[in-house]
């Protein structure tokens, strides 16, 4: 029996190494490296960011080395076991950068294992030349970021190191980033509707008497008519977070119905999901209608959700399948390569021919996943609707270390495919041209001002 398995294993194992087939014939010497060359030297677009501002983070007490932990990597050391008061107040000027140290040493030192932490040290060795973070750098790093910010540090980061030509930023705060750089994508808050208090606030910023369903329908409306005229080039929503990304197509009397016993509770009662999810529903399917009536893409966040304690169910892109069914013509852009639901994501952008994958915030959740994912979906799905790189980070430090990651994993996906004859070299050069740079521009029209 148990030489049985070993050699059924031993054929399993045969038949994983023989999946690569051989279309094109086998590349010249040194392709490796000139794949690796263009990709390094090309020009990319940065499809989602948070960024802060530089004068922000100048007033904060977190322009040291924390200004480095602060996101993603923040996240690692919690899950290693820091408590999150402890660390919030390693965000603060409350400590010296020598007290900071000590109380995260442990904590950093337990996770720096992960990628998160890997991509803060790629980035302080190769913007800061600092190789380590301990008890002899910390000063010295600290120092080196707080002399960074008297320059002009974004844009040497983001044009001359990363060079990028366009960063699509998930914010509002204009008071920084060059205009010819920058675009904006644009959040809705009416989906989250579950308390009267929730409804007066839509009220008060729209200056509109909310009563009824349509009155609130209208509100959204005129929210969305003036992100247009500002410039917004798609919708965002991160649902996931808060509910199920299952939205059911409600109609408008049981959205109605909910609506009204809202707006007749008291103000600070919140209602249940169960109650509120079909008025919810109903509120998602409006921005949609908007959005494709504006020609508008429609980004979402699907996979893991940042921080701590979550349902991963719920942000599982198989849920969406009716709306892209409903909505054919509208642009629905997966976020996070779907992690961990690589497969289910194949699938979809396979399928939906409005269904694209942005890798945004992948390689540094799972350079191997990244990896992995990537040769299943240039398998898969059409090249013209993958968008390889965004950041997805708070400070621009990170966005560089994450680039880096990026164009290492998707360098080693094509020369892997060329070395194993699927594509050819010329074929390899063209698919990173749009994957980091094309793809985006086309369909976020990027090139509109
Ligand atoms: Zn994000």
């Amino acid at each position: 029996m148990k030489k049985i398995l070993l050699l059924l294993s031993a054929i399993a194992l045969v038949m994983l190494v023989k999946a690569q087939v051989q279309v094109r014939p086998l590349p010249k010497n040194g392709f490796d490296q000139r794949i690796r060359n263009f990709i390094n030297n090309l020009k990319v677009v940065d499809t989602h960011e948070h960024l802060g501002s530089p004068s922000g983070y100048m007033k904060s007490g977190r322009l040291d080395f924390m200004l480095l932990l602060q996101h993603y990597a923040d996240d690692d050391i919690k899950s290693a076991g820091m408590s999150k008061p402890t660390f919030e107040k390693l965000l603060t000027d409350s400590l010296t950068v020598m007290e900071k140290w000590n109380a995260i040493k442990p904590y950093w030192e337990s996770s720096s294992n992960t990628a998160y932490n890997r991509a803060v040290l790629l980035t302080t060795d190769q913007l800061f030349g600092i190789k380590n973070i301990d008890e002899t750098t910390v000063e010295a790093l600290s120092e080196k970021i707080k002399k960074a910010y008297q320059t002009d540090w974004y844009n040497h980061i983001l044009k001359e190191k990363c060079n990028i030509d366009y960063v699509v930023l998930d914010g509002e705060d204009r008071s920084f980033g060059d205009p010819k750089m920058f675009r904006y994508v644009k959040k809705f808050d009416c989906i989250n509707i579950d308390s009267r208090k929730k409804v007066e606030i839509i009220a008060k910023r729209q200056n509109l008497a909310i009563n009824s369903i349509d009155d609130l329908v209208l509100a959204l409306n005129e929210e969305f008519q003036a992100a247009i005229k500002k410039g917004y080039v798609a919708v965002k929503t991160a649902v996931a977070y808060n509910r199920t990304l299952f939205f059911d197509d409600v109609k408008k009397e049981k959205a109605s119905e909910i609506f009204d016993k809202i707006l007749t509770s008291s103000k600070d009662s919140a209602f249940s999901f169960s109650e509120v999810k079909p008025l919810q529903d109903y509120m998602m399917y409006r921005i949609i209608d908007l959005a494709k009536a504006a020609n508008m893409p429609v980004q979402i966040h699907t996979g893991l959700q940042a921080g701590d304690g979550n349902i991963i169910e719920n942000s599982n892109p198989t849920h969406l399948a009716n709306l892209f069914l409903k909505y054919r013509d509208v642009k629905f852009i997966l976020f996070h390569g779907g992690y961990p639901f690589g497969g289910e994501l194949s699938t979809l952008a396979k399928n939906f021919r409005n269904v694209y994958i942005d890798m945004c915030w992948l390689y540094i959740i799972s350079p191997s996943y990244s990896e992995r994912y990537l040769h299943e979906w240039l398998e898969t799905v059409p090249a013209n609707k993958i968008m390889a790189f965004g950041g997805d980070f708070m400070n621009v430090e990170g966005i560089y270390g994450h680039l880096q990651f990026a164009k290492q994993i998707v360098s080693n996906v094509l020369i892997s495919k060329v070395k194993d004859g699927y594509i050819s070299e010329n074929e390899a050069i063209k698919i990173a041209q749009k994957i980091f740079h094309d793809n985006a521009i086309e369909i976020l029209r990027l090139h509109q001002p």
